[in-house]
């Protein structure tokens, strides 16, 4: 086979010095793929010729004509120099005026057909061109610049737009007939794609009927191969170590009959929503096949996950294997103990908790029953990933709040059991784009309706200004009964920024507007223990008003609250502050989140704020979030798996990702992986998407 000329480094092509090649490393264009896969940001449309006589000034125009006159003129300020040059057709004339730009005078001669495009200026001279785009008609790059739809690159560096567009070209016409095509011509033919030549080709100079809008969009033909073909690849990488993990096959495969059946029957203490029973359906066909389940359980906070797990749990301890339930922190470890071991209390099933805090004694009865396989189900925090605990028999791993553990942590506890089953859980809806990247090995399962007899939360954005028309209506939940949560984005009054104190907040609430109740203070300096027994009088109801920086974030179960404000909400990102809107509505009573903001405002602050008001839906409101942020924020600091992409955008190709998705998944689990997708997996995927572990 010949060398691949993607390959070749743009310093071997003809009219590519040392010079100007050291430019293009610069800008990050080293080989001719480099040059050939950065796509033009923008397409305009050239093609069309005006008659110079129907020119009107503010207008971009296209005009074809001979140089009739063209001198160079010198400003009174030194070496400042002007060039004219009056082009004519057939209708009429125009004057073209270049700034500083004396070397035209050497090419814009008399009698030279000319192509001149740009803004039609009208000023006290009359009409004319301001420092337009030329093109010689007998230059033998013809039609580059002008003509035809233009593509128009991003500058990089010394890399000039016009220099890009000029090389692309040359480029593009050395292409050798045949080029290699990683793309199977199965799935060409059946998704329509264009071929790889007829791709770059049209992604840079687009056919004259090539419609501009569709290029604009970027879903032209051309640029939707390229962008699927990126995705693809980087799917592939995703399918073939997902399809490589599955070959391990359990050593235990769960079996369901009537009697497992039953006997999750008897346990469960409501009725299932259609979307806990779909999920639960999805989780319990990946249990009962022979390759390990990696499920990532979606819903929103209250959805009701923690029911589907136990009952993944249940026909795991029926079929005689033991449970790991891990929990990012002691309180919602505790908190999911004691609902577990309420709903079990009938069975025959032992649940034990382990945290760090567990006494020494304690905690020795319950790794030796871990050990003896007596205990069923264990809940816990990261404690349960520690040396010392061993297994009977651990065939599910369910982790709650999986963002906030480490990938060490997740295959720690994984590794415990032998090929267990693993199922993910969170509560931050994650966008469809980002699953498929981030997340992409695993399967999921969504849970997008709520228990019955929830009452969505009213949602009031007021200006901090109106604060006594809130507590007032806070004053009328306590005097019902209920509680309440007032969040703050800091501890501390910073100097710089004008913030109010959580601390000073909460003195003053106390002592001066609810001297009746009692106010409690939580942040994020406190010692563990100190917050734990906050929360833990909160959740009892001893506290009524908590006054909290956004440690409540995750998590906390608390009914009886009922309102929930938001001060300075223009701070928080839209994912946080629908966590923090979490904490309310979980009760049978009408419920607020009030986002209080301190003018002024940016725009991303206001549509945030308008979005939280406009829906519920923590689907609907993640993708707003991936919107606003963009992906490399999405996930904040935390190390994400979003690829950096040449061609796509994944806000923009979401439809185009998904499909690449399925296409990757179906050749790899089909075994039609053709040997150049497996060379590119084995050489290149490491290299152009980087390393990304799930599970
Ligand atoms: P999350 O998805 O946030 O973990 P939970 O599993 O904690 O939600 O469930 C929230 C609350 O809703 C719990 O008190 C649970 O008992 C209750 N719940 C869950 N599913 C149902 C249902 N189908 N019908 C009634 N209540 C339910
Ligand atoms: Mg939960």
């Amino acid at each position: 086979m010949s060398v691949d000329f993607f390959a070749t480094p743009l310093q071997f092509l003809k009219g590519v010095g040392p010079r100007k090649a050291a430019d293009l490393t610069r800008a990050g264009l080293v080989l001719v793929e480099d040059l050939l896969y950065r796509l033009p940001f923008r397409y305009e449309d050239r093609s069309r010729m005006q008659p110079i006589a129907t020119l009107r000034a503010g207008a971009k125009a296209a005009v074809l004509g001979e140089i009739k006159s063209a001198n160079l003129t010198l400003t009174r300020r030194r070496g400042f120099k002007i060039f004219h040059a009056i082009v004519g057709d057939r209708s009429g004339a125009i004057r073209c005026t270049w700034m500083n730009q004396a070397f035209l005078a050497d090419i814009l001669k008399p009698h030279l057909q000319v192509v001149i495009f740009g803004d039609v200026k009208l000023d006290s001279t009359g009409l004319h061109f301001m420092n337009p785009e030329y093109e010689l008609v007998s230059d033998d790059l013809s039609a580059v610049h002008t003509g035809r739809v233009v593509p128009f690159y991003e500058k990089t560096g010394m890399v000039t737009p016009n220099m890009q567009r000029r090389l692309v070209r040359q480029t593009l016409d050395q292409l050798p007939p045949e080029i290699p095509d990683v793309l199977p011509p199965e799935l060409r033919a059946r998704l329509s794609l264009v071929s790889r030549r007829q791709a770059v080709e049209e992604s840079h100079f687009p056919g004259n009927d090539a419609s501009v809008d569709l290029l604009n969009a970027f879903r032209s033909p051309a640029q939707r191969r390229l962008i699927f073909e990126e995705f693809f690849l980087f799917q592939i990488g995703h399918a073939w170590r997902r399809h490589a993990s599955s070959i391990e096959l359990k050593p235990y495969v769960p079996v369901v009959d009537d009697r497992v059946r039953a006997s999750a029957a008897s346990v469960l203490p409501f009725k299932l929503t259609p979307g806990q029973r779909q999920a639960t359906k999805e989780i319990v066909d990946d249990m009962i096949a022979r390759e390990p389940m990696h499920r990532l359980l979606q819903g929103d906070v209250g959805a009701g996950k923690t029911i589907v797990a136990l009952l993944a749990a249940i026909v795991a301890i029926e079929n005689g294997l033991q449970v790991a339930f891990m929990a990012p922190t002691e309180i919602l470890a505790g908190q999911h103990y004691n609902n577990i071991a309420r709903v079990l209390a009938r069975s025959r099933f032992r649940v034990d908790l382990l945290t760090g805090s567990t006494p020494g004694l304690q905690k020795h009865t319950i790794l030796a029953s871990i050990e003896r396989g007596s205990t069923h189900l264990i809940v816990g925090t990261h404690a349960l990933v520690q040396e010392q605990v061993t297994f009977h028999r651990l065939g599910l791993v369910v982790i709650d709040e999986q963002h906030r553990f480490g990938v060490a942590q997740r295959a720690a506890l994984r590794a415990k059991g032998l090929r267990p089953d693993v199922l993910l859980m969170t509560a931050t809806p994650i966008p469809r784009t980002l699953a498929l990247t981030d997340y992409s090995e695993l399967d999921v399962s969504k849970i997008t309706d709520l228990p019955p007899g929830r009452h969505p939360v009213k949602t009031l954005v007021k200006p901090e200004s109106r604060r006594d028309e809130i507590y007032d209506l806070i004053r009328q939940q306590l005097d019902a009964g209920r509680q309440a949560y007032i969040i703050y984005p800091l501890v501390e009054e910073s100097e710089k920024i004008d913030l109010r104190s959580a601390t000073e907040m909460a003195d003053h609430l106390q002592a001066e507007v609810f001297p009746a109740y009692r106010v409690a203070l939580l942040h994020g300096r406190m010692k563990q223990d100190a917050k734990d027994q906050v929360m833990q009088a909160f959740a009892a109801g001893r506290i009524h008003l908590l006054v909290s920086t956004t440690v409540v974030e995750v998590g906390v179960d608390v009914p009886n609250a009922s309102v929930m404000v938001v001060e300075h909400a223009e701070r928080f990102g839209l994912s946080q502050l629908h966590q923090l809107r979490g904490r309310v509505g979980r009760g049978p009573w009408e419920s607020y989140c009030i986002l209080l903001y301190q003018a002024p405002w940016t725009d991303d602050a206001r549509e945030r704020l308008r979005a939280m008001s406009s829906t519920t839906d923590g689907f609907v409101i993640a993708e707003r979030d991936l919107e606003l942020r963009g992906p490399g924020d999405f996930f904040g600091t935390r190390q994400s798996g979003v690829p950096v992409l040449r061609t796509g955008d994944l806000i923009r190709d979401r439809d185009i990702m998904e499909e690449a998705h399925r296409e990757a998944r179906r050749i790899v689990d089909n075994g039609g992986l053709t040997p150049e997708l497996t060379s590119f997996v084995k050489s290149k995927w490491q290299q152009q998407f980087g390393l990304i572990e799930v599970g």
